[in-house]
């Protein structure tokens, strides 16, 4: 069994749309970014990665590689899900919590661990996705940003 971490933290801008986990949220900001910004996404692909020690987002998938510009990162994630799946790991189970003051998440918690689970090809009751505010402290409590975190574990084969 082998354990990965992963953070990823973005800067909340007008004009975008907000991208969480697969979903589109309503919101009158979204995350800058050079994909579409899903900071949950990028969390869990580098916590499969780093469980496997393959790597992390920005060195398979770099900010600037036109093939990645406006990517829907869940398919990144699927991606980093096949990467781990050949090199003899297959995904237990991840565990996500987004820190955000704004807006409601929680209406939205299904659909994404929908969406995750179905990218990282496991049954959804294996991805736990999680939200918390930080009661107005920090930049994410300014919100200026979201912050994420993921950790997962893989079964080596
Ligand atoms: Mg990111």
């Amino acid at each position: 069994m082998r354990a990965g971490f992963g953070f990823d933290a973005h800067r909340l801008v007008a004009g975008r749309p907000l991208i969480l986990g697969g979903c589109r949220i309503p919101y009158d900001r979204g995350l800058e970014g050079f994909s579409d910004g899903d900071a949950i996404a990028h969390a869990l692909i580098d916590a499969i990665l780093g469980a496997a020690a393959l790597g992390d987002c920005g060195s398979r998938f770099p900010a600037g590689d036109p093939r990645y510009a406006g990517a829907d990162s869940v398919k990144l994630l699927a991606e980093a899900a096949s990467i781990v799946s050949r090199a003899g790991f297959r995904v237990n189970n991840v565990d996500c919590t987004i820190a955000a003051e704004e807006p409601k998440l929680a209406p939205h918690i299904e659909s994404m661990r929908i969406a995750l689970a179905k990218a990282l090809n496991i049954d959804v009751a294996r991805c736990s996705v999680k939200a918390k505010r930080t009661e107005g402290l920090g930049f994410t409590g300014r919100g200026e940003g979201i912050t994420t975190y993921a950790i997962a574990t893989l079964d080596e084969l």
